[in-house]
């Protein structure tokens, strides 16, 4: 089965899934971690939540690479028959093309896919998009506060001023320096208003 579980800028997604994996770990699942490879928070194989969980990605998946590919790899290596339990973190960075080889492998296996809905301007990513058509399963991992306390739904780009920013490219990594991400209202996101 396919399971998408989106939620905004600073709601859990991170630690609910590293939460989750951990629980499949302790009945002695064999479990895999997935993460694609634009993410570079921290390190490329580092999933990392704010709340201080994290773990290694058992596989770090590029653009080109198709996923049923790196499974059997990964396998191989680690000497298992079979992947029952698949956990995708920052999901919105697959591509379509491997949300679809998801989508078919998940009619035998349980995958657990995390990540944003839509980015700075209110666009679906490709892979957001793809799962919210192909997930059998969607939910909200919430928790994402705007600063007026209102639920935040819409992820803004800031610069360091906390200026939001409303031009730029899909993807522009958050480097805590130059570009940081935060959740807002859908009120205050369409006024630009990042702070009281
Ligand atoms: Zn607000």
């Amino acid at each position: 089965m396919l399971h998408f579980s989106y939620g905004v800028m600073g709601s859990s997604k991170s630690a609910m899934l590293l939460m989750q994996r951990y629980n499949h770990l302790q009945l002695g699942h064999y479990v895999v971690l997935i993460k694609p490879a634009i993410d570079t928070r921290i390190d490329a194989s580092t999933v990392y939540s704010r709340v201080g969980l994290q773990a290694q990605a058992d596989i770090v998946l590029y653009p080109e690479q198709s996923l049923y590919e790196q499974l059997m790899w990964l396998m191989a290596r680690q000497g298992h028959s079979d992947f029952p339990y698949v956990f995708v973190d920052e999901a919105q960075f697959l591509t379509e093309a491997q949300v679809e080889e998801i989508a078919n492998l998940a009619m035998d296996h349980e995958f657990y896919c995390f990540g944003l809905k839509t980015d700075f301007l209110g666009n679906f990513f490709p892979g957001s998009a793809a799962l919210m058509r192909l997930a059998e399963e969607i939910s909200e991992v919430p928790g994402g506060l705007c600063w007026c306390g209102a639920k935040a739904t819409m992820n803004t780009r800031i610069d360091r001023n906390g200026n939001v920013i409303k031009t730029g490219d899909q993807i522009l990594i958050d480097n805590q320096e130059e570009t940081r991400y935060i959740g807002l209202c859908y009120k205050h996101w369409k006024m630009g208003k990042s702070h009281a």
